[in-house]
């Protein structure tokens, strides 16, 4: 028997790497909650009991969890972390979050926020456990063996700080009474990295995947909305048993709602009296909610948060078709928070901009299904959540988002900057591109896979994460082509949804679908601040040739894309791949005449091409006219020649 198992073991093993599919494991969770919310004092009284899998290959003799809110406390790391971040100046502003500011500095003792363990039992037995501010570390009485699962059971207590970053109560902004994200103590993830226990200073986040089963009792006066699928539904009427239904009556001082959610990595919810509620339902398709705080005698705001809705019914057909199936039952739009924070199948909005609706919508796929380790890889989520926002809106207005740029110089024909700008720009990706330029201007640049937390400035951190992400997406495009970037984010989905994929994962799906290698442009692009800039260097005839010769001036190696435009209005494409591709582009525009060229060794600094022209055919020499490639000096990119 037992030998019969192990053929079984060997062959069960031979066929998972055939199969070429990641054989990642990772922990699971089964959270259930009870929470009871003192809409008086600001106080949540919570149970909450976690079946955790080890599923990892490691005996695990400690746990560590999330206690977020303890960052809402005056001299706190996050408060710390903000005012010496305040210090600093870039282009007249403080670089601090203007959210954050030194508010937690001044906030009183009802203000700040606390998370508080009462008690903690694995399997029935009491566990010691260590405060280090936002990390609670458990030294367990026993280890967690591999592949074994244990009960965690606690009670914890909080205070709902008053809204400065996220989550809290009061937002001056919205003026929505709770905004309740990371407001449960949460384990943190496992992987093959180890643990990730990283303290709350500022931003991006990381879970282990699992079901939700959370029950809130709240003033009944109240409305809810939150991750999951409400499923008392019944007993609480408003729109969620069916569209445009009054809150039921409710005979004791508190409401029940209990809501549950599969397969996902956090949960958020939020509260207010004077919300309204919208639904849609998207056949064979995720219900939506959009909760939203009404402004009595206000239509028009009525109507804004009526486009939220019909927005995103609209768009989610070319989302699906782009990056992949949204697989959860529902997804609610919130009003709350400040600016616009995602979580698995809800998002917090402050206010019904289309922009920030799109980008929380694409958060879905680019951190709930694909959720990389925020904190290490911020450009894999905000990047890639950041270009496919910007082909949304594309799809959406109709409009690509150089234009944006265009109707500013329409507006203001006199401003030379903008017309350099606008030369610089590829059509999609426009702002990011942008940003980019300006960060590397600004000198503020660090690598790409710097911690999130520890990047030396605000400005180098969301330039980096957001439009140097979603640059490195567009760019791969110019690389692999366009065609062939789409499929690999198809496929990244399809490889590694749920599955916590870091960038080595990402380069290996865009590896296996182009069949080019890219290991290089991982190590530049992610690993290093080297930029990118080639040039036109000269041009002459030899024995009847006509002769180009291209310069490398920047440290960063690409491929380059070359088109020759003639005096009889024909043009040529010449693609010249550099040699650690191993391989080279199929044309992109099958209406060009298109010559692939000998790979370009990147040691050697000029490159010489030869064209079946005179010379004095020749109009104009351009590298790279989709201007895809992130080259920081344009100016030397092409020749114009006036015979
Ligand atoms: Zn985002």
């Amino acid at each position: 028997m037992r030998n019969i198992f192990l053929l079984f073991i060997f062959y069960f093993l031979l066929f998972l790497s055939a199969t070429g599919q990641s054989q990642k494991w990772q922990q699971s969770v089964k959270y259930t909650m009870v929470v009871d919310v003192d809409t008086l004092s600001n106080h949540v009284n919570g149970k909450q009991k976690i079946i955790y899998q080890n599923n990892s290959i490691d005996d695990l003799d400690k746990v560590y969890y999330h206690l977020y809110w303890n960052a809402f406390q005056p001299n706190s790391s996050m408060d710390s972390r903000s005012r010496e971040l305040g210090k600093k100046v870039n282009n007249g502003r403080q670089d601090w979050d203007g959210r954050v500011r030194d508010r937690i500095l001044n906030l009183k003792e009802n203000e700040i926020g606390y998370q508080k363990i009462i008690s903690l039992k694995m399997n029935g037995i009491p566990q010691p456990f260590k405060y280090h501010e936002t990390i609670l570390e458990v030294n367990l009485t026993k280890p967690i063996l591999a592949k074994t699962a244990v009960v965690f059971e606690m009670e914890f207590e909080s205070q709902i700080p008053l809204q400065v970053r996220r989550s809290g109560r009061d937002n001056p902004q919205t003026g929505v009474r709770y905004s309740m994200s990371q407001w449960y103590p949460k384990i943190c993830e496992y992987d093959e990295e180890g643990w990730h226990p990283t303290p709350y200073v500022a931003r991006e986040f990381y879970g282990v995947w699992g079901d939700f089963d959370v029950t809130i009792n709240i003033d009944k006066s109240y409305k809810l909305g939150g991750t999951g699928v409400l499923i008392n539904a019944n007993q609480i009427g408003w729109g969620y048993d069916k569209p445009g239904t009054s809150l039921k009556p409710c005979s004791t001082s508190k409401r029940v709602w209990h809501f549950v959610g599969k397969n996902i990595h956090d949960f958020v919810w939020a509260a207010d009296p004077d919300y309204k509620h919208i639904t849609r339902t998207i056949k064979n398709g995720p219900a939506l909610h959009v909760i939203y705080n009404d402004v009595p005698n206000n239509s028009a705001n009525d109507t804004l948060w009526m486009n939220v809705a019909d927005a995103a019914v609209k768009v989610l057909p070319f989302i699906e078709q782009h990056f992949g199936k949204y697989p959860y039952p529902q997804y609610s739009f919130i009003h709350g928070g400040d600016g616009g924070m995602e979580y698995p199948m809800a998002t917090l909005i402050s206010g019904p901009s289309l922009g920030t609706v799109f980008h929380e919508w694409m958060h879905s796929w680019y951190q709930m299904m694909l959720g990389t380790n925020e904190g290490k890889y911020s450009w894999m989520d905000e990047g890639f959540t950041s270009y496919a926002e910007d082909l949304v809106t594309k799809f959406y207005y109709g409009k690509a988002s150089i234009m944006e740029y265009k109707d500013a110089l329409i507006n203001n024909p006199k401003n030379e900057d903008l017309k350099i700008l606008i030369n610089t720009l590829p059509e999609d990706h426009a702002g990011s591109y942008s940003s980019y330029f300006a960060l590397i201007k600004s000198k503020l640049d660090e690598p790409m896979c710097t911690h999130a937390d520890h990047y030396n400035t605000n400005f180098g951190y969301s330039i980096n994460s957001y439009s140097k992400g979603e640059v490195f997406m567009e760019q791969l495009g110019y690389i692999v082509g366009a065609a062939v970037r789409d499929k690999i984010l198809i496929r990244y989905y399809n490889d590694y949804k749920f599955k916590h994929p870091n960038d080595y994962d990402f380069i290996r799906v865009a590896e296996k679908a182009s069949g080019i290698q890219l290991d290089w442009y991982q190590e530049y692009w992610v690993h290093s601040t080297k930029t990118i800039d080639y040039a036109i260097d000269s041009l002459w005839e030899e024995n009847g040739q006509s002769k180009i010769r291209i310069k490398r001036v920047g440290l960063m190696p690409m491929p380059i894309d070359l088109q020759l435009n003639f005096k009889d209005g024909t043009n040529e494409m010449h693609l010249i791949p550099m040699n650690e591709m191993f391989a080279a582009k199929l044309p992109e525009d099958k209406n060009q005449k298109t010559i692939t060229e000998d790979e370009w060794i990147w040691t050697r600094p000029t490159y010489t091409l030869t064209f079946n022209k005179r010379l004095t055919e020749l109009v104009k020499a351009e590298i790279d006219p989709s201007k895809r490639m992130a080259d920081v000096d344009r100016k030397n990119n092409q020749i114009e020649l006036n015979w």
